[in-house]
């Protein structure tokens, strides 16, 4: 049998369905082989010949032998290709049928089915990717905010990467003491040498750490976070959930109780990804399937990491609206308070203002029908201080955004902090070598140097066929 990673392989690369053009991508040793039984070119009869990364225009043969469509085939040989591989493109018309015979064309001459993400796993395994920036490039596909393509370009540019080798660059250095220390027992590592190693780890650890504390803005942008709306009936929740998310989904009404069922939508808003949810208005009421929206609302409540509770301007505090602050403070999450209908007259009264000002991390004071610009923009700038957004540069910052990237850094951290402890009660050298070899042995990992397969597998498990 073929060993996989020598096979040829096959994808539709780009998305199903009908389109103007699709890409067939086929890359291995036999690629420009099989390539050139499917495709005929005039100016290229033998294929070979032609050209790396240049676009050829010709007829594909479907799996009858017989013209299926007119493209362009471009060659990019190894090793400069995505993959490292022999790698050919395929460029034929966007319809289903089509793309589906000139894929299967291609299988019939010896290219096997890729499976998914396995592209970008051989561009891994053939160095030409470091498992972080294979992730970049996962990242990039179902990126559907600016902030995640950014997130995702830093990444690719090796921000992470860069990082990672700069801090075992500087703990690779002291191992060559440490092995001395323990070839050379005589010969003391000396004060000067223990100050050095001791104020490398520590340098180290902060650097990991700082890497670590991205996390929570990095998931925040890739994952997103769960934000909920909710005040009382009439107030304006549904209006500003519309607001936000661009798109007119939640009934607007004067009638309260209009919304009974939770609504979500992601969108991006201060730097950050929300996964925003409209709620049914919290207040008592009798109506069985209202009572079950205020209860969903409630859920909705604790499950967030973010709340925006709406007030409205223009009566003062309700029992209701005193009851909903409470709550907020008792989940202990960042919560802004957004007092609509501010084109309304106030009445408010100061108690009431200074009640929500010590309640709330942020005030929005706006109107969601008169200033909706102005609304958005004082919600954008509250969320980016709470999340701390504007902090970080995603496109030029070593920013991680994955469970994995930070299992492995936490690792490191751990290992690197039993090996400062050690140096402070002044413990054998050998046991400061064995955890600061834990340590870059973690950190080798987070790039994939020396990572397990089955967690390779894993990561290129969540890409799609064709990439
Ligand atoms: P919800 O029940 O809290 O979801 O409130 P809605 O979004 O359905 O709005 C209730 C009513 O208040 C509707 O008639 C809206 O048009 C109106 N409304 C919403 N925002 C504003 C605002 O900023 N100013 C004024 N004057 N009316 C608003």
């Amino acid at each position: 049998m073929t060993n996989s990673i020598s096979r040829t392989i096959a994808a539709v690369s780009t998305p199903r369905g009908k389109g103007g053009l699709s890409v067939i991508r086929i890359s291995g040793p036999d690629a420009v082989q099989i390539a050139s039984k499917v495709f005929i070119s005039k100016k290229y009869p033998v294929l070979a010949d032609a050209p790396s990364r240049y676009a050829v225009f010709g007829s594909f043969l479907g799996t009858d032998d017989v013209v299926c469509d007119t493209g362009l085939l471009t060659i990019f040989r190894s090793p400069a290709s995505f993959t490292g591989e022999d790698c050919v493109e395929l460029s034929c018309h966007g319809g289903t049928a089509v793309t589906n015979e000139i894929l299967l064309s291609v299988l019939s001459r010896g290219a096997y089915p890729a499976g998914p993400g396995e592209f970008t796993k051989r561009a891994f395994i053939n160095g030409k990717l470091s498992l972080t920036e294979a992730e970049a490039v996962g990242l990039l596909i179902d990126a559907d905010t600016k902030e995640k393509m950014m997130l995702s370009n830093g990444a690719s540019k090796g921000n992470i990467t860069n990082r990672i080798a700069e801090i075992s660059g500087s703990l690779t250095s002291i191992m060559a003491a440490l092995y001395a220390a323990i070839d050379y027992p005589e010969e003391d590592v000396g004060d000067e040498g223990e100050k050095q190693i001791g104020s490398v780890i520590s340098s180290s650890l902060n650097k990991i750490k700082a890497l670590l504390d991205t996390y929570s803005i990095g998931k925040a942008v890739s994952d997103g976070i769960k934000c909920t709306i909710y005040g009382r009936p009439n107030v304006g929740k549904s209006s500003v959930f519309n607001l936000i998310s661009g798109e007119n989904n939640a009934i607007v009404t004067d009638i309260p109780g209009t919304t009974r069922d939770v609504l979500r939508e992601t969108v991006s808003l201060g730097g950050v990804t929300l996964i925003l949810t409209d709620t049914a208005g919290i207040h008592k009421t009798d109506d069985i399937v209202e009572s079950i929206g205020v209860e969903k609302a409630e859920n909705a409540v604790l499950a967030s990491e973010l709340l925006i509770a709406v007030f409205d301007c223009s009566s003062p505090l309700t029992t209701e609206d005193r009851e909903i602050i409470e709550k907020a403070v008792s989940t202990g999450v960042p919560r802004i308070a957004l007092i609509n209908k501010a084109d309304l007259p106030c009445a408010l009264s100061d108690i009431d203002v200074n009640t929500i000002d010590s309640s709330f991390d942020h005030v929005v004071k706006s109107s969601c029908t008169n200033s909706p610009e102005e609304l958005l923009k004082d919600l954008d700038s509250s969320i980016r201080e709470i999340m701390g957004s504007d902090l970080i540069d995603l496109r030029n910052d070593a920013v991680i955004w994955d469970a994995r990237q930070r299992a492995v850094l936490l690792r490191a951290y751990d290992s690197l902090s039993a090996a400062k402890e050690a140096v402070a009660n002044g413990d054998p050298v050998d046991c400061i070598c064995t955890l600061t070899e834990d340590a870059l042995s973690a950190l080798d990992e987070t790039d994939g140097r020396t990572v397990d397969d089955k967690i390779v597998s894993e990561v290129f498990s969540k890409f799609c066929v064709g990439k």
